[in-house]
């Protein structure tokens, strides 16, 4: 039989990998119970019509889409908004709004795997319901931010636009959501060309495509110089220049609450999920040419799936590329240097004693690892210094006969003989 390896675009995380997963998604909680988001859970199988509703042609092609023993069509979730979404639709429907929720796990889509990308990866996602306020798309752009940092990370930057302003020209001109997906497809590829010329043989006009042409170039980090620019080349389309004004709104508030977000306005900016609706953003960190998270506001998205008009925002925050950029920025997770405690007892007589004393330790909520390969005592130690424990206990029958055991300082290379009811205090201190 052949050697098994894994499946091409899936990974396993060995132990200090898996720590530092732990330790974003801990820090992704954190900041989800600061700012008073619920975690729940949902299924990985979804239906493939609700997943492919709005999921836009790059997730929606990238689905692991199959029919389950029942005949039923389903898919691996690429996502996590429609499953909340659809929740809110109908279990949730009766809660009073706002609904802060929060979720946490993998996600599968059959990207082309490369650096940053795989076709399992992990997510944190936070979707606050119930508001059309720019208070809330700047709750989310904050906790990104706050999240960003809880993992340690430095020199983030955000990326913010708004789809309101480009398909507010193209509506006006009376191209159909169709075709404005397909030009929205192509620019969040950066492929701009291609999309002025999908504008042209859609048959937009002239100004229509000269207007969107201006806007692709326009982007910035001096916020209101960029948004006065922008100003200037929609002034005719209203719903354009309403959706700018939130926009302004927005990043208004963000910057009057003295958060200290590095961020720059990208008009020619599309994201490729189509249920957005206003703001969208996404942040990255200078060491990587992939996003680290992105989000955005989706208004429409719980009403197509059957429940009441509900405007709502989310983010996602890509948990294996934010490790990816704490490797990159050298940041450890302090989580690594928790004492760890090894229990040896001199001669296989005694082990029975030794798990005794390792039943007493971890009860005192101590991590404590016990000898179980019968080896000599310097051996059992070697490989404790090897793993960089912090201390061992060493179970010997001539302390044991009055009551105490020997507790070895792994750091400090000291020793002494401990009374037994007393090692706890010995290992906390
Ligand atoms: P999206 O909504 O597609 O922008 O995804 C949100 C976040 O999920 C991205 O910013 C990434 O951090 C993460 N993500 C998306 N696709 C992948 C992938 N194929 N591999 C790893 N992370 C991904």
């Amino acid at each position: 039989m052949s050697t098994f390896k894994t499946v091409r675009g899936m990974r396993d995380f060995l132990p200090k990998e898996a720590n530092m997963m732990n330790f974003i998604t801990e820090a992704a909680r954190r900041t989800a119970r600061l700012y008073g988001y619920d975690e729940i859970i949902t299924p990985v199988v979804e239906s493939y019509e609700l997943l492919a509703a709005k999921a836009g042609e790059e997730v929606r092609l990238r689905m692991y889409a199959f029919k389950d023993l029942g005949n039923r069509a389903v898919a691996l979730r690429p996502e996590f908004t429609p499953s909340v979404a659809r929740l809110v639709a109908t279990v949730l429907k009766n809660e009073p709004k706002p609904i802060r929720i929060f979720c946490t796990g993998s996600l599968y889509r059959y990207d082309e795997p490369q650096r940053g990308r795989f076709r399992e990866f992990w997510q944190s996602d936070f979707e606050l319901i119930g508001s059309d306020r720019p208070e809330a798309d700047a709750e989310v752009l904050m906790l990104t931010d706050d999240l960003m940092h809880a993992a340690g990370l430095k020199n983030c930057m955000f990326k913010v636009g708004h789809v309101g302003i480009l398909r507010g020209v193209m509506s006006q001109e009376g191209l159909e959501e169709k075709t404005q997906n397909s030009i929205m497809q192509l620019m969040d590829k950066k492929e701009y060309a291609e999309a002025l010329n999908l504008l042209g043989t859609a048959g937009a006009s002239e100004k229509c495509t000269q207007t969107i042409g201006r806007l692709v170039r326009i982007r910035g980090a001096k916020i209101s110089e960029t948004l006065k620019k922008m100003r200037e080349y929609i002034e005719n389309y209203y719903k354009a220049a309403a959706a700018l004004e939130n926009l302004t709104e927005i990043l208004k508030l963000v910057k009057n609450s003295g958060s200290e977000i590095s961020l720059i306005v990208d008009a020619g900016f599309a994201r490729g999920l189509e249920y957005y609706t206003g703001m969208i953003y996404e942040v990255n960190v200078p060491e990587l040419d992939v996003a680290l998270g992105g989000g955005g506001r989706y208004d429409k998205l719980v009403e197509l799936f059957g429940g009441e008009p509900t405007p709502a925002v989310g983010v996602a925050h890509g948990t294996d590329r934010i490790m990816l950029a704490t490797h990159e920025q050298n940041v450890s997770s302090s989580e690594w240097n928790e004492n760890r405690i090894m229990v040896i007892p001199v001669k296989e007589e005694l082990a029975a004693k030794a798990l005794e004393i390792v039943r007493m330790l971890r009860k005192a909520n101590l991590c404590v690892e016990v000898e179980v390969m019968r080896r000599k005592i310097n051996k059992a130690l070697e490989d404790a210094d090897r793993r960089r424990m912090s201390y061992a206990v060493i179970v010997g029958e001539k302390e044991l006969k009055v009551g105490s055991v020997a507790v070895r300082n792994l750091t400090k290379r000291e020793q002494k003989i401990v009374k037994i009811k007393d090692i706890v205090e010995e290992l906390k201190g």
